[in-house]
């Protein structure tokens, strides 16, 4: 899978080698967002930092691809917004396909890339019985 990078996100795919799940931190007002980006986009500083997160959200959409268009991505499969518990959202992968409903609690997990990074996916969290 051709994953691209470049300046602003090559930090945050370097973490992703050693399966770290970060966002980015304003160093001026805190806020936290991802994807990367070259400013804040609460108050527009630019000293941000990649801060680590637990790994953990919930599903807050999705939809199901049932066409597939990418060899090693077969459909069908999920498309989400998953919101962190941190609270930045990350467009991603949640797996299996039917357990996932708005308001499942997932985790994440890696999938490997070619290069060395690890794409993160999300799985959902069994529920307690
Ligand atoms: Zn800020």
């Amino acid at each position: 899978m051709n994953v691209p990078e470049d300046e602003t996100t090559r930090q945050w795919w370097d973490e992703t080698r050693a399966r770290r799940l970060t966002v980015q931190r304003c160093g001026s007002c805190g806020h936290l967002q991802h994807y990367p980006r070259p400013v804040c986009l609460s108050c527009g500083g630019q000293a941000l930092s990649l801060v680590p997160v637990a790994g953990t959200g919930v599903v807050e959409t999705f939809t199901v691809v049932r066409r597939t268009a990418y060899e090693d991505l077969p459909a069908p499969y999920v498309v989400a917004v998953v919101a962190l518990t941190e609270g930045p959202r990350l467009l991603t992968n949640v797996t299996p396909l039917d357990a996932v409903a708005i308001g499942r609690a997932v985790r994440v997990d890696w999938r490997p890339l070619d290069d060395g990074r690890n794409l993160p996916v999300f799985v959902i969290v069994a529920m307690e019985e």
